[in-house]
């Protein structure tokens, strides 16, 4: 286990390439981190940088109160899982597994113990004298699972681990890594860009986007409070809608507002938008808190469920529930779509009207300028 802290840390490649910047964090002990973020946006790059394969251009990465910046990768106690597997082909799967040990200068019996226990732990024990080009993907993949776990370092950094392998054994290895650090409690730190992946396997995750960390916190809390638009359209499938709204004060309310569609605003709203002096305000809807009026003669319109014109365009089918592509343009030269997640099916035509309700206390408020969540107002502060 490890203590992990990157203090305003940032990596310049070559002339000027800025691949990660201003980063600040704190891992605590035993976590499994995952590191997320669409591809180019600094993920291996503060992985490289912590097991030591590249230099940091400025600020400072700490473990357990060390700082690391010139400890070479094979002082420093974290081990590399890598997407390729890297596994040396002229070896054994012993070979592999023994590998690391024996540039240690370990003493045989030690390393014949400790290669023999991590492969029985991983299923592996019959495996031993197999080449790699005889295993198969999964096997592979737990080969170099096994050749980071012999080392029993104090960090695990796994790089894409599950790219290369199909879906249903990328599903059991999930599982697998899940339960071997429910088991080591050591620090586990993932790099994915799948945020499928990222939420089912992670007790924290950070998301990054262009270098810079947005957000980092647990999957629930990242569903639920979102720090950005960016953080809210990135988790969770299918994606969320963003409507630009005006907010509009009327006598008996404050409404949000777009072409057809009207919002009348919760009292929880109306407290976050106090302080908020702006005419616009990007409005983000979830699709499973859209609900076809259709199909949901039981919805009575009130002042949460509300109502709003759109046309059908098309749907998809995902087995249980189905998505609906609506269009809620406000007028012709403003294209808006929006998705609809509902259990039941509806047949529509192209262009028909259909209407859907939403349900005005899930929606989530974001500023219209810098796309950043506008906050809970603290009771009681001015
Ligand atoms: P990710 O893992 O999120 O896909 P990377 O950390 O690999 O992102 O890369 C971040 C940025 O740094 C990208 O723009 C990438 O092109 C650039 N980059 C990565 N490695 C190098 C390198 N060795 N030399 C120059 N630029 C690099």
């Amino acid at each position: 286990m490890a203590h992990l802290q990157f203090r305003h840390v940032a990596k310049i490649y070559g002339k000027g390439v800025r691949a990660v910047d201003g980063l600040d964090f704190t891992i605590p002990h035993g976590e499994f981190t995952v590191i997320v973020g669409p591809s180019g946006c600094g993920k291996s790059t503060v992985l490289r940088m912590m097991a030591g394969l590249e230099d940091l251009t400025e600020g400072e990465f700490f473990m357990d109160g060390v700082v690391m910046n010139p400890v070479p990768p094979q002082k420093r106690e974290t081990a590399m899982v890598f997407q390729s597997y890297a596994l040396y082909p002229h070896l054994s799967v012993y070979g592999n597994m023994a590998f690391p040990l024996k540039l240690r200068k370990m003493p045989k019996d030690v390393i014949d113990r400790r290669v023999v226990d991590v492969a029985r732990s991983l299923d592996l024990e019959s495996l031993l004298q197999r080449m790699p080009r005889e295993l198969s993907g999964g096997q592979r993949q737990r080969v170099a699972l096994g050749r980071a776990m012999v080392r029993e370092p104090k960090v695990f950094l796994f790089d894409e681990p599950l790219s290369n392998l199909d879906a249903k054994l990328r599903a059991e290895t999930r599982i697998e890594i899940a339960q071997l650090h429910r088991r080591l409690k050591t620090n586990f730190v993932y790099v994915t860009h799948d945020q499928v992946e990222a939420v089912t396997m992670g007790e924290k995750i950070m998301v990054m986007k262009d270098g810079r960390l947005r957000q980092y916190a647990t999957p629930g809390d990242l569903m639920r409070r979102p720090a950005d638009c960016f953080v809210a359209g990135f988790i969770g499938t299918p994606p969320m809608n963003f409507l630009t709204m005006h907010i509009e004060q009327s006598k008996d309310g404050l409404y949000l507002t777009s072409g057809r569609l009207r919002i009348m605003a919760t009292p929880g709203h109306v407290r976050r938008l106090v302080r908020y002096k702006k005419n616009e305000v990007i409005v983000g809807i979830r699709p499973k808190d859209l609900y076809l009026k259709r199909l949901r003669d039981d919805l009575k319109p009130d002042e949460d469920m509300q109502s709003m014109a759109g046309r059908f365009i098309l749907k998809e089918s995902l087995g249980d529930d189905v998505l609906y592509y609506l269009d809620v343009s406000p007028d012709f030269d403003k294209k808006q779509t929006m998705i609809v997640k509902d259990d039941a099916a509806a047949d529509a035509d192209a262009g028909e009207p259909l209407d859907v309700c939403v349900d005005a206390k899930k929606i989530y408020l974001f500023d219209a300028d810098t796309e950043k969540a506008i906050p809970v107002q603290e009771e009681g502060v001015e």
